[in-house]
């Protein structure tokens, strides 16, 4: 180690991170991370992942990478709010104890409301309803709770939204009527956007590896079903990704036959370099985390005074057309893939925030 920072000041300074909290509780058995971006456009909030990492190193880069995510995706969707992610360490299906959460929910609180937290992979309402018990920092609360409950609809809702914008790009309309749709996986989140394109009048296949699933599906919205390891190379108008991530890679982008490509998954993109090529394929891509920040949207609607209200949720999650119409405005006068302009849009965003700060302090 040459640095004189060492290596984890080091991995801050890289992306500008503002803090880095780690927490254990030798009894519980609780190892936890928040990782804390930037919060020039408000209090950081993000999910709690928890995961069998294999290296405390692996957690922390995890924790990190997370946090900036949710930087970029706050500030392109018009929200104020601020990137952060809790990373638990720990087997979710073994490891989950009501002691556990808890116990994170007393060092959230400690925070004072630097960081609010939502689900994540590993957890889920429940996991909420416990951290809730310590901390009023939860933006997640079931129905019940006056809270808007699970976000997968509404991340629906935002990707069909994303969508509709794309279909206006490339056909000149933003109809879905007659429209051929391929949709990657049939659970929380691809169920009901089958149902609102169906709905709409779209064409849709779905595909999912619970092939019972996908069968349950394809009856009851009259869809039609294919393999799912043909899924993303059918000759549709979108490809919509609402499995895992990684599904733009180098394999699959030269078998691509659509003209857009607008889903829920995260990290669509293997890497960086894939968005290039995805554009150079003539292929109109919705950055994933445009497309997909309906759930999250619904969450911090908590936040306003008097609470969750879901109309007005709805509403913000219905903006998510005109912050895609941005993003491609953006990438054509930049003449950038999506990928970047959707980037470039959070950032310029950030930067008018910090230079309204900047004015507020000299008064
Ligand atoms: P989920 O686990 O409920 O559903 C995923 C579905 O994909 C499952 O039915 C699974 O069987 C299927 N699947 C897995 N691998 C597949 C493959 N190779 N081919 C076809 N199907 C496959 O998850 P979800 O909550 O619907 O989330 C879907 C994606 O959207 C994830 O990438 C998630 O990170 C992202 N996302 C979800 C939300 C949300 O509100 N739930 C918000 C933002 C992003």
């Amino acid at each position: 180690m040459t640095s004189r920072k060492g290596y984890i000041f080091d991995l801050m300074e890289q992306h500008d991170y503002e803090n880095l909290f780690l927490c254990q509780e030798k009894n519980l058995g609780l190892k936890a991370i928040f990782a804390i971006h930037d919060t020039t456009l408000g209090p950081a909030a993000g999910g709690v992942r928890m995961w069998t990492y294999d290296t405390e190193a692996a957690a922390i880069h995890d924790a990190l990478r997370l946090a900036r995510g949710m930087t970029y995706k706050w500030a392109a969707a018009g929200a104020n709010m601020g990137g952060g992610k809790c990373v638990v360490i720990g087997n979710p299906k073994r490891e989950k104890t009501e002691g556990l959460f808890r116990t994170l929910g007393r060092f959230m609180q400690r925070l004072g409301g630097l960081f609010l937290a939502g689900p994540d992979v590993g957890t889920d309402m429940r996991d909420m309803e416990i951290l809730r018990m310590e901390t009023s920092y939860v933006v997640f609360t079931p129905e019940s709770w006056g809270g808007p409950g699970d976000p997968s609809p509404a991340t629906a809702f935002g990707v069909v939204q994303s969508m509709r914008a794309c279909l206006k790009e490339v056909y000149g309309s933003a109809d879905l009527q007659g429209r051929t749709i391929a949709v990657q996986g049939v659970g929380a989140v691809g169920e009901p956007a089958v149902e609102l394109l169906v709905d709409a009048g779209a064409i849709v296949t779905v595909a999912d590896v619970d092939q019972e699933k996908a069968e349950r599906i394809a009856d009851q919205y009259g869809a039609k079903q294919a393999h799912p390891e043909e899924i993303h190379a059918l000759n549709v108008d979108v490809y919509c990704p609402c499995a895992l991530g990684a599904v733009l890679n180098d394999q699959t982008i030269p078998e691509l036959r659509c003209k857009i490509i607008c889903g829920s998954a995260n990290n669509q993109l293997a890497q960086d370099r894939h968005g290039d090529l995805v554009a150079q394929r003539g292929i109109l891509y919705a950055p994933d985390y445009i497309a997909n920040a309906g759930g999250a949207l619904v969450g911090v609607d908590s936040l306003n005074p008097g609470g969750f209200n879901r109309p007005r949720a709805m509403e913000t999650v219905s903006r998510i057309y005109e912050t895609t119409e941005k993003v491609i405005a953006l990438a054509k006068e930049q003449a950038i893939p999506t990928y970047r302009a959707a980037d470039l849009l959070a950032e310029r965003r950030i930067a008018m925030a910090r230079q309204v700060k900047s004015l507020a302090t000299r008064g």
